[in-house]
């Protein structure tokens, strides 16, 4: 294993929050004009305090008429920013971490150490990134605009570390009515890194 080639990953995650009940029932399929209570939903004093209209509920959302917010999609992105061997790999992690006063967290599943420089927390939208050392062959990923959204929620621009290459073209759209889309994780050594 210590012979395997291994890499540097800078892992990064926008969690957006969830349609509330009321924003599929008043806006339908997609919310083109999006109101508070679409993504944090009324609470039972709101209920009863600014009763809604036929149309869709009405209240100017005051603080406790806000309830907490639920995890909706995510977004994430993975780029490879270092490849060679194990030792320097996990070295390189080790000082990322201490230079920028990092606590190493392991992973839940895969148990290795990761250096987290932004954890989400305080409800959604929320944005989570870190660096980890694992086995080298995961694929850069992520999706247009999300270096457009990272900035919006993070202020950051770009990852923080250089990554290695540019990132693949995107896969051609697949043509409709065909096989159904089963979604794999991508799993390279054992190591989760898009579930
Ligand atoms: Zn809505
Ligand atoms: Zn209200």
């Amino acid at each position: 294993m210590d012979q395997a080639p291994y890499a540097v990953y800078e892992v990064r995650r926008i969690y957006y929050a969830a349609r509330t009940p009321d924003c599929r029932a008043h806006h339908g399929r997609s919310c083109r004009s999006p109101k508070w209570w679409c993504r944090q939903p009324l609470t039972e004093q709101c209920r009863a305090d600014h009763p809604g209209g036929d149309y869709e509920p009405w209240c100017p959302g005051h603080r406790e008429c806000r309830g907490p917010a639920k995890k909706g999609p995510a977004w994430r992105s993975v780029r490879t920013v270092w490849e060679g061997d194990r030792r320097t790999a996990e070295q390189l992690i080790q000082q990322f971490a201490s230079g920028h006063g990092l606590a190493l967290e392991r992973g839940e599943t895969s148990g290795i150490q990761r250096a987290h420089y932004l954890t989400a927390d305080g409800g959604f939208p929320a944005a989570a990134a870190f660096a980890v050392a694992a086995p080298a062959g995961v694929r850069d990923k992520q999706r247009t605009y999300f270096e457009e959204a990272w900035t919006r929620h993070t202020g950051d621009v770009g990852p923080r570390w250089d990554p290695l290459r540019p990132l693949p073209t995107p896969d051609p759209p697949r043509p409709t009515g065909g096989k159904p889309l089963i979604r794999q994780a991508r799993s390279v050594g054992g190591v989760t890194l898009i579930a």
